[in-house]
């Protein structure tokens, strides 16, 4: 609930005027907020128009993170934001249960291999050892998986899973203690921009002045940037998700395992398995049912990889949005077209494990001109007018 009233009286608690207001209450937009507080910065405002924070993409996730990227910029984004869930639970009093049960690539096509081998060596230049297996390591290792058609693997046991729920409800009680105010069932309806600046927003419940905005809105990104004026490359796409009843058989260290070449993957969700499988189909749009027909091609091609899935039951399903961008990374910063506006958008189906970092970016960039922890100069959106997009391979 938000903190102010709901239904249809005006929130009395809505302010008039922020110093910064951020729209969205996913993993983007929390962890925004905390990053901004704890730097000292007064007056957040942050906005969720749904009843609850972190329901959208972030909660609708796999919950992976993973060191395993093809791009520098990927792998560092992961260095840095990795470890922020290492301590999480010391530096927020928030449980996330963080489980290192490693991530596994399985490649079945010679020319994922030579790509994979690539990321390797620049994985392994950047400190994260990735190991490669062979097709009868693998086969060895996972007996109860069919895999005959495996040519190799890649693992690093570093990867791993953690709550997406439990992260952003962190971040919001850490924001909200160092003064943020969070708020639901508010929505921005548009965005007052003169003389290219950021002025205002307006919400379902009023206005609110403020001369910085934060677009955090996910899959809805591209329109939050159409009420300053901006176009934001990032389109929405349904990715779905089943959970099994339990599987006694399954080891409770089972990796994160993808079948790289069919965007399938599996990992162990209480006694259970979690499973999706990307549809290289599916149109862009913002439809969030559940999709039967690809999931009985899901459910089929998860059964010919883990047989054990003959005998068991689905617990849950959901489908949920990707925010997609040209070149599957981030657009992390300020923008040109109006002062006072700034992007955390476009993940591309990787961005839960990538919101602590990118929260303390741009509040570095917001509260001190320009991010240093790390350089997100080339994350800027201006890189798809400058023809520098930097594509990433391990998209999932
Ligand atoms: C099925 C699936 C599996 C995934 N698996 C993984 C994974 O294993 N690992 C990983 O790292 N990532 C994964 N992702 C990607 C990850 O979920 C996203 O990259 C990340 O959660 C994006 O966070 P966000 O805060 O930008 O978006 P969201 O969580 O969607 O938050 C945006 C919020 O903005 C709000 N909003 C929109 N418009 C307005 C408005 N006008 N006013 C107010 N509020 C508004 C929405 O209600 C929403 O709550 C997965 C995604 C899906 C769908």
């Amino acid at each position: 609930m938000g903190e102010g009233e709901g239904g249809e009286e005006p929130f009395l608690d809505l302010p008039n005027a922020a110093d910064v207001v951020i729209i969205g209450g996913g993993v983007m937009g929390a962890s925004t907020a905390y990053h901004l507080a704890l730097k000292g910065c007064k007056n957040i405002v942050l906005l969720e128009r749904t009843s609850l924070f972190g329901q959208e993409a972030t909660g609708k996730c796999a919950g992976g993170i993973r060191y395993q990227f093809s791009t520098e910029i990927n792998i560092r984004l992961s260095l840095l934001s990795l470890p922020m869930l290492d301590c999480f639970e010391e530096e927020l009093g928030q449980v996330i249960d963080l489980r290192r049960c490693g991530y596994l690539f399985l490649l079945t096509r010679e020319e994922d291999g030579k790509t994979f081998q690539d990321s390797m060596a620049l994985q392994h230049r950047l400190g994260v050892m990735t190991e490669w297996l062979s097709g009868d390591e693998i086969r060895a290792r996972l007996p109860y998986m069919r895999l005959d058609d495996v040519l190799a693997a890649v693992w690093h046991s570093r990867d791993g899973l953690t709550d997406p729920n439990s992260v952003v409800q962190g971040y919001i009680a850490g924001a909200r203690r160092v003064g943020a105010k969070c708020l639901t069932d508010l929505e921005v309806i548009s965005i007052r921009i003169e003389n290219r600046r950021v002025c205002g927003v307006l919400t379902n419940y009023g206005e609110i002045a403020t001369p910085i905005v934060v677009n955090a809105a996910g899959p809805w990104a591209a329109q939050i940037g159409a009420m300053a004026g901006v176009e934001i490359p990032i389109i929405s796409v349904r990715r779905q998700i089943a959970v099994t009843t339990s599987i006694p058989q399954l080891p409770p260290d089972f990796p994160f395992t993808i079948d790289f070449a069919q965007s399938l993957y599996f990992h162990r969700e209480g006694p259970g398995i979690l499973t999706g499988m990307s549809n290289p189909n599916e149109p862009p749009g913002f439809d969030q049912s559940v999709d039967r027909e690809w999931e009985l091609i899901h459910f089929e091609a998860a059964m010919a990889r883990m047989p054990l899935l003959e005998n068991v039951g689905v617990n849950s399903r959901w489908a949920g949005l990707y925010e997609v961008s040209p070149d599957a990374h981030p657009i992390l910063g300020k923008v040109s077209e109006a002062d006072g506006f700034y992007c955390i958008n476009g993940f591309s189906g990787h961005g839960f494990m990538h919101g602590p970092i990118c929260g303390l970016l741009l509040a570095e960039e917001i509260l001190e001109g320009n991010a240093h922890t790390l350089d997100i100069t080339s994350l800027n959106l201006n890189r798809f007018r400058e023809g520098k997009p930097i594509l990433e391979y391990n998209v999932v």
